[in-house]
This record gives C-alpha cells, structure tokens and sequence, in this order.
C-alpha cells in the first residue's frame, strides 16, 4: 500500500513538471473509490498549478479547484510525455501540454476527485479528522506525549491510526519504535514525556530516510518516474522476524496487533 513517503516520492517526481501545465483532455476509465464530482470537460483548458500533498492524499490545484488524488491499495501515478494506450487497469488520464499524468489501480480503492477548495465539498470531507503532518514545526515530543493522554490503546495502533500525526504507516511505526527504543505494546498513555520526544524524532527521521531512499519497495508502488524505492533493504526490523537485532543479537520478533504485523526486539524496546 503506498503509504506517506511514496506519495510524498510521486509528488516530487512529477509537480515541478507539471506546474503550469494546461488541461487538454480527460479520459475516465472504471469507476474509482469515489466519483470525480464534476464533469471531465470542465477541467479541460485549465491551467494546473502546485501540486501539494496532505497525508496520503495529493492536490493538484487548477485554475477552478483542484483534483485530490488517492492511490488507495494499488495505485501509481505516472507523468509522461508518452503515456502509450491505457491498459485494463489505467482509470484516469490527465492529459496536459507538458505530459499525460495516469493513474494506474487495480483494485480501484484509489480515487481522483474533483472540489473547489481543499476545504470543500468532498475534500473536506476526506481531510477532516486527519492528525498532523509529521515534518510540521507543531509535531514536538509534548503535542505526542499531550495528544497520548487517556489512549489505552498500543503505542504501535495508536500511531497508525492516524489521527494524532499521520504517515506512521505499518512499515514507519515499527521501525520509529525500534528506533525510539519503545515496545510497540505499550499503552499510548504510559509514554512519558522524553520517550514521547524520542519517539516523535524517530518517526520524522524514519520518513525521511524513506522518503529519500524513494519510499519502501512493497507491491505495486512505482513513483511518476517507475523508479521503485529501496527504504526495505534498510529496515532494522521490519520484516526481519527470526534475524538478529543490529543492536544486540536477539532475534527480531514478530507478533499481530490489530490485524497487521508488529517487528520488534524484545530486548532494546521497553515497555
Ligand atoms: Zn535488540
């Protein structure tokens, strides 16, 4: 599933590129996760300007509103000159002067809607609830360890559920835990200030690497350019069950919370 960095990776791979662009034609395949909200025509002749991105979602401005792009489970976009025939999974084409941006999902939990402002309408109703930005100035070690006050819920779940701060997907809250040194079952309000600090540091410096790196390599993700990340190549734990720990030799754990897999070393993360 893309998560935060291969959304942040795409939009760094096409929005320079983009920008300034003019609309010149639509093409809608199957119906998406939810309906484009307006008819393609009108966006064509439009002039596209900064492409910007909130949690997992992107939104392309226009001229008139802006499109907000999800990549769901599956989805890729790819920015092209040459975009050649869609194919079977190839629901949305923004044709531009500058290149075809495509969305490619084959599950189709993906979506692009159309709203007026991202305050508006249906993008509103999609970005409403979400937790903060994790490379905001206002994510510090107290807005987590305050935010955290009366959760019972784990560290780990807490984390993904994305309205504290959002981007601890699967992959980046087990290794911002390993790195932070805190057991992913603790309870959300058992976190204590300086851990709270330690951990809000690890998860921006977990994405960041990750970001950098062009996003963790898992199924389907490829960024605007098809270049697939390698930030799994680098994970201290994640995925690694059984292996040694890089700390202290234990072998990494592996255990299931809330339906997803939890990588972790029993001896250098503390309850
Ligand atoms: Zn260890």
């Amino acid at each position: 599933m893309p998560e935060l960095p291969e959304v942040e990776v795409t939009r760094l791979s096409f929005a320079a590129r983009i920008r300034g662009a003019r609309v010149t034609a639509v093409r809608v395949g199957k119906p998406l996760r939810w309906p484009l909200g307006c008819e393609p025509a009108e966006l064509v002749s439009q002039t596209l300007g900064e492409v910007r991105r909130r949690a997992k979602y992107l939104w392309l401005e226009l001229e008139r509103g802006g499109l907000l792009i999800h990549l769901g489970m599956s989805g890729s976009l790819a920015f092209g000159r040459a975009p050649g025939q869609a194919g079977a999974h190839d629901h949305f084409d923004l044709v531009t002067t500058h290149g075809t941006l495509r969305l490619t999902d084959a599950r189709r939990f993906g979506a692009v809607v159309w709203a007026a402002s991202p305050d508006a309408g249906m993008a509103r109703k999609l970005l409403t609830g979400l937790g903060l930005e994790p490379f905001d100035p206002t994510f510090t070690g107290d807005y987590l360890y305050t935010a955290l006050r009366g959760r019972r819920a784990s560290i780990k779940q807490a984390l993904l559920a994305g309205n504290i701060v959002v981007g601890a997907g699967n992959i980046y809250a087990c290794e911002a835990l390993f790195e932070a040194g805190v057991d992913p079952r603790t309870r959300g309000e058992r976190l204590g200030r300086m851990r709270a600090q330690r951990l809000a540091t690890a998860l921006r410096r977990t994405l960041a690497s990750a970001i950098e790196l062009g996003g963790a390599t898992l199924r389907d993700f490829r960024d605007a350019e098809g270049v697939a990340g390698e930030f799994q190549l680098h994970c201290a734990v994640y995925g690694r069950q059984g292996q040694p720990c890089g700390r202290c030799g234990a072998p990494i754990r592996r255990i299931v919370q809330g339906q997803r897999s939890t990588y972790f070393c029993g001896r250098c993360q503390r309850p």
